[in-house]
């Protein structure tokens, strides 16, 4: 007989999405007449059209699979060479960060790398995540057999939480204790907007060289860092390249939410212990991950992706990135006018608010979809120290954004 998965049985309900979904869909069905005044600032997905050079680029490479001569088959799983070298070029090299075209894997989405990576680790390893988190880190390391049961609060048993809260400025610190052997690190982060300090990072860089921790670096929103200083990239830390791996993504700064194109960095020198005890490269796992169960992203994607790094294509995504930070500020400001606290919205696309202390994180969703049919996403669903906050996601049109800031501005809490 066949035998399932029983880690997927461990899986909290995919709760969240659904949850918000079936709780807007019941209130329209109730208020007919305000249904159509509803606004979704939930879901972190772009709204604006792809950059102009992504379309001239996606057109051109379509013609070429259109003749013999031109046409391409499968490409190489890794990425291709163009791709490859732009991305080294634009996003490392000149940034005095000595990131070679060979250490980046192209591929179809972070989120698939950041759960894939789990692959090539071996079991019994020391998992640290942040508290609120993108859930993906969580679930996928449930898939692996890399927990026990959730409790009633959601939290898995083996799993170890770093609480982000005001105090600490969302940025976990390492814990005191057993070290960590893996730990997923995300800024700007999804969903407090936080950003880490060179110092924080330092911080991390070495804990993990003394520990011989891996760090898994999620920087999907790394263009939408507004403030001189702020890490772009955990190699800008000196020694990063011997105990991280870095996950970049065009969704959000190209507009590639529906396009699909990301990368991960895994660098040369980064070594891993085996079973033996043995340090290994962790490169050559990776390439042969990649080459044995990808089979690469589609030629025009590729086209399209090298497109953001043309100089059209910058300036585009210069405006991008400009036109949903001035969203951003629109809610912050409407937020803030009434008087809540507001984290975030600075240097990510996403605003971190703390409701008043006698309200959840639902009690809040509900209030606001009752008052003014706007819809926030429960901090509560990113973990438990998410619970009084709510997420507001800056990728709307702007049309959405100010009517719904002004709604928000006045409510009264
Ligand atoms: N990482 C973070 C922190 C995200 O918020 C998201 C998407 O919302 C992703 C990764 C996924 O990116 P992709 O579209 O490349 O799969």
């Amino acid at each position: 007989m066949a035998h399932l998965n029983d880690h997927y049985f461990k899986l909290a309900a995919g709760y969240l999405f659904p949850e918000i979904a079936r709780r807007v869909r019941e209130y329209a069905a109730n208020h007919p007449k305000k249904a159509e005044r509803i606004i979704r600032c939930g879901i972190g997905d772009v709204t604006e059209p792809l950059p102009a050079a992504v379309i001239k680029a996606l057109h051109k490479a379509v013609d070429e699979m259109a003749v013999r001569e031109s046409f391409r088959g499968y490409g190489p799983e890794q990425g291709y060479p163009f791709l490859r070298e732009a991305i080294s070029q634009h996003d490392y090299q000149s940034h005095g960060i000595a990131i070679s075209a060979e250490e980046i894997f192209v591929s179809d989405g972070s989120k698939c790398d950041t759960g894939n990576i789990l692959d090539i680790l071996g079991p019994g390893n020391r998992i640290g995540v942040a508290d609120p988190v993108y859930p993906v880190y969580v679930d996928t390391n449930v898939m692996a057999g890399n927990t026990g049961p959730a409790s009633l609060g959601g939290s898995y048993e083996g799993l170890i939480y770093l609480p982000c809260v005001a105090q600490n400025g969302f940025v976990p610190e390492p814990p005191p204790g057993q070290p960590l052997d893996v730990v997923y690190l995300c800024f700007p982060n999804n969903p407090t907007g936080a950003t880490a300090t060179r110092h924080q990072l330092e911080t991390w860089v070495e804990y993990a060289i003394r520990n011989e921790t891996l760090l898994l670096f999620d920087a999907a929103y790394e263009a939408f860092i507004q403030t001189p200083g702020v890490p772009h990239s955990i190699y800008e830390i000196p020694g990063a390249e011997r105990c991280s791996i870095e996950f970049r993504s065009f969704s959000k700064n190209g507009g590639f939410t529906g396009l699909r194109c990301a990368y991960s960095v895994v660098p040369r020198e980064l070594t891993m212990r085996d079973g033996a005890g043995e340090a290994r490269p962790v490169h050559p796992l990776w390439l042969r991950r990649s080459t044995t169960k990808f089979n690469g992203v589609s030629y025009p994607v590729q086209r399209a992706a090298e497109a953001l790094y043309s100089p059209e294509g910058m300036s585009q995504v210069g405006e991008l990135v400009k036109f949903y930070m001035e969203n951003a500020a629109i809610l912050r400001a409407a937020l803030s006018q009434s008087g809540l606290s507001v984290f975030g919205g600075i240097d990510a696309p996403y605003l971190w608010v703390h409701g008043p202390s006698n309200l959840s994180s639902w009690e809040i969703f509900d209030r606001i979809l009752n008052e003014v049919q706007v819809v926030v996403t429960p901090g509560s669903g990113f973990g438990a120290a998410g619970e009084g906050y709510f997420r507001v996601s800056a990728f709307n049109s702007r049309q959405n954004v100010e009517e719904a800031g002004c709604r928000l501005a006045g409510m009264s809490w």
